[in-house]
């Protein structure tokens, strides 16, 4: 593909801001449009849901980079519009203001949206999701001492969630339909970790549960939850927890819906190569809607951060025929209360977990093997133990499983093969 002139950019989240950085500070000097369907400029998902909801952090300090930044980089932005379709031959964007863009080269950065929740009442007023700027804006007001939350979900949103509404005086029940938390994104024994961390917070958490019906006149008034037995099947045990707010954090799903519209592959994502390239040399995707070959982990989407920013350069390298595959160790992080978690590598598939203890109390750290080799650190306010095991992964180094769960043993002294 010839160099692009015309550059359009669909979605205005973190990938959007690091691209077009990537692609000014890569010598593109033709015309770069940023499309976003919210108002907002493009902002931090991170702090949302600790300092942000906490009240800690101003808004202005959300924005990955200011307004100038855009101007001085000569880049359009078309802010709360939305993008409604692709016509892939004539290489244009059609918006919701009317306006077709031209493109020679177009990166769907379109992230992911919440999973709502589909249970009678779920549009109550008093039910709030936590993933924009909005959101927050609009579940501030209901955060108040003596208030009483339930937390639809035990990811690591509804985690952080908990942990805020805690500290900021509310009473919370979570209720989490596996039987462990986290079961998504980490390990047994981090979730383990952290619902000992929540319980001991004051967290009434309930495993094995779902909610059936939120209910209430007009507003949120009480949710109906239903337990399941031993087995792990649907009993007939129901019970209702007086509630002021629920706060549902159950997942979220990629916005791929122009990618399909316009007839590109997609799976969990938009199907990517490496490069971040669709199956039409000039549609790119990247971040949390990019299903992507990962030459460790097998065909995967990732939603985090880090995805965002890295494969945002790679996009840019390729738009500017720098083609550099992406392979980067995944790498997360999660506040709660004072502990910080980070996490390198995946936590699924692992077939052994090794346990080390932390120095102080609330750490710690859960080394996951697969097939004998390291696949994941996890470290709970134990930054040694995470940069230790990262760069042992990013290596493809494997530590002696016995000496890592040997806290006694520095990490410096263990054994790698
Ligand atoms: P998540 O990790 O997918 O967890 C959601 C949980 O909700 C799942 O464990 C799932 O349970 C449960 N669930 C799904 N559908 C449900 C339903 N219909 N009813 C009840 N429970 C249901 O997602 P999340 O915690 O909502 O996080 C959303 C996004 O925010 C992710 O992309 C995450 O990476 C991001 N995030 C990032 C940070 C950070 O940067 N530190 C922090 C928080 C969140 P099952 O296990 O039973 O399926």
């Amino acid at each position: 593909m010839a160099h692009p002139e015309r550059i359009v950019i669909v979605g205005a989240g973190h990938a959007s801001a690091q691209l077009c950085e990537s692609l000014r500070k890569g010598g593109h000097g033709g015309t770069i449009t940023l499309v976003g369907e919210e108002a907002w400029l493009p902002y931090q998902r991170p702090p949302l849901s600790k300092a942000y909801l906490m009240g800690d952090f101003e808004r202005e300090r959300l924005f990955v980079r200011p307004r100038a930044f855009y101007e001085d980089a000569g880049i359009e932005l078309r802010l709360g519009i939305r993008a409604e379709a692709i016509d892939r031959a004539a290489r244009t964007v059609r918006l919701s203001d009317g306006t077709v863009l031209p493109y020679d080269a177009l990166a769907l950065l379109t992230g992911a949206r919440v999973r709502p929740l589909d249970c009678p009442g779920a549009s109550l007023t008093g039910v709030h999701y936590v993933r924009g700027i909005d959101d927050i804006d609009g579940l501030m007001p209901a955060v108040a001492e003596g208030k009483r939350a339930v937390v639809v979900g035990g990811g690591y949103i509804g985690l952080e969630a908990a942990a805020v509404l805690r500290k900021r005086g509310l009473s919370v029940t979570l209720l989490h339909r596996s039987p462990r938390l986290l079961s998504r994104v980490a390990s047994v024994e981090t979730a383990r970790f952290f619902e000992h961390l929540h319980r001991e917070e004051g967290v009434d958490i309930r495993l094995d549960t779902t909610i059936r019906a939120i209910e209430g006149a007009g507003r949120v008034e009480r949710v109906e939850i239903e337990r399941r037995d031993a087995d792990h099947v649907a009993s007939d045990a129901h019970e209702e927890i007086p509630a002021d707010l629920v706060v549902a954090g159950i997942g979220v799903l990629p916005n791929q819906s122009l990618a399909v519209d316009s007839g590109l592959p997609t799976e969990d994502g938009i199907a990517v190569d490496a490069t971040c390239r669709t199956v039409d040399p000039a549609i790119f995707a990247a971040g949390d809607v990019a299903w992507h070959p990962h030459g460790r982990w097998g065909d995967i989407r990732l939603e985090s951060v880090q995805n965002a920013l890295d494969q945002a350069k790679t996009c840019a390298a390729a738009m500017l025929g720098e083609a550099a595959p992406y392979d980067a160790t995944p790498w997360f992080w999660s506040d709660q209360y004072d502990v910080k978690l980070q996490s390198a590598g995946m936590p699924q598939g692992y077939d052994r977990a090794v346990w080390r203890a932390g120095d102080r109390p609330r750490s710690g750290s859960c080394w996951l093997y697969a097939g004998g080799r390291l696949a994941c650190v996890e470290a709970m306010n134990d930054p040694r133990a995470y940069m230790t095991g990262k760069r042992w992964i990013e290596a493809g180094t494997t530590p002696d499983a016995g000496a890592v769960g040997d806290a006694a043993i520095p990490l410096k002294s263990v054994t790698v093969s």
